[in-house]
């Protein structure tokens, strides 16, 4: 069976298209299939479009937050109730064409466990493509693990994925990661990226933000090494003052002669405010990175993730 887990906040607007164009494109794939539609606190009239679509048709379900978690959330409780042997994510406003999820799915039968989806193109403004475009390639340079690029959370997930996935506790889910931090045979398939079939954009600049931060600080510890680096940069700044104000009062006169009179203490006490705070930064450093040892321990990620056994038992893994 195959599950489709579709966020939907306020998307009153576009359900009825959603309903239509993806169950037309479910019963071709001659598949049992259920959708899992994830109202994430809506205001509008979207639970009540999910309630009138089950009432039609059994295999559509529906969750409603009792507020608005965000779409991180909202996909991950998707994941944590589908009960599909591959779990298919995608947007509820059709920017993800379920008319090509037969191409995921024919890659899911080839092995592959993990299908995600490239955005070759996006139909979005210059300015929010530019955004994503440097993000991803920022988020690439400093991740400790391989993350691709402009890949969202449209994907299918084989079941041993999702249960690696459900079995992760950390709070602040960035689920593109998590997803690439897991592993297995994975497969990109290049999409055009349409516009938004109706209604506005539900993810604000904020969250927008948020989510990036997510990406960010939960895939690397680079800015924690930050403070290391800018204290080694400032404390080299101050051994090289000491060095030019000992020269200094040894060659009075030269300096004088190129603008750098002798000034009692002064350069001292700018060197050593220099050399305290190169000390104090590369503390902080320190510091970092006992942060970014806890900060992994607390994500409480599996040690490893396995893709299959031979000879072991199958509960005892
Ligand atoms: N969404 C959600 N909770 C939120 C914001 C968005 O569940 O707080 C859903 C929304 O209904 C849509 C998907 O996340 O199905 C993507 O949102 P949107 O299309 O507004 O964002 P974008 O296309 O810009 O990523
Ligand atoms: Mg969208």
């Amino acid at each position: 069976m195959i599950s489709i887990v579709i966020p939907c906040y306020n998307e009153e607007e576009v359900l009825p298209q959603l309903f239509a164009r993806l169950g037309a494109a479910a019963e071709t794939w001659g598949e049992e299939y259920e959708v899992l539609l994830v109202d994430d606190g809506s205001r509008d009239a979207t639970w009540r479009l999910i309630l009138e679509q089950h009432a039609r048709d059994e295999r559509w379900r529906g969750i409603s937050f009792a507020r608005n978690f965000g779409h991180q959330t909202a996909i991950s409780a998707g994941i944590h109730y589908a009960r599909g042997d591959a779990v298919i994510l995608m947007d509820a406003d059709l920017q993800d064409p379920p008319e090509q999820l037969h191409r995921f799915i024919a890659e899911w039968k080839d092995g592959n466990e993990v299908v995600y989806a490239i955005r070759a193109t996006r139909k979005e403004n210059l300015l929010k493509r530019a955004a994503y475009k440097s993000f991803y390639r920022i988020l690439r340079s400093l991740a400790s693990i391989e993350i691709p690029l402009d890949s969202g959370d449209f994907c299918l997930m084989d079941r041993k994925v999702v249960d690696v996935l459900k079995a992760m506790p950390e709070r602040n889910r960035f689920v593109r990661g998590l997803r690439s931090w897991a592993g297995f045979r994975q497969a990109g398939l290049e999409y055009n990226r349409d516009a938004r079939a109706a209604g506005e954009v539900k993810y604000t600049f904020r969250k927008l933000i948020k989510l990036a931060l997510d990406g960010v600080v939960s895939f690397s510890t680079t800015p924690l090494r930050l403070a290391t680096y800018l204290g080694f940069a400032v404390s080299f700044f101050a051994l090289l003052g000491a060095a030019v104000t000992i020269l200094q009062r040894i060659f009075v006169d030269w300096f004088t002669r190129i603008g750098f009179p002798y000034v009692p203490g002064f350069y001292a006490l700018f060197t050593g405010m220099l050399f305290l705070g190169g000390v104090q930064l590369i503390c902080l450093g320190i510091i970092g990175e006992y942060l970014g040892r806890i900060f992994d321990e607390v994500k409480g990620r599996p040690l490893w993730t396995i893709r299959e056994t031979a000879g072991l038992e199958k509960d005892t893994v």
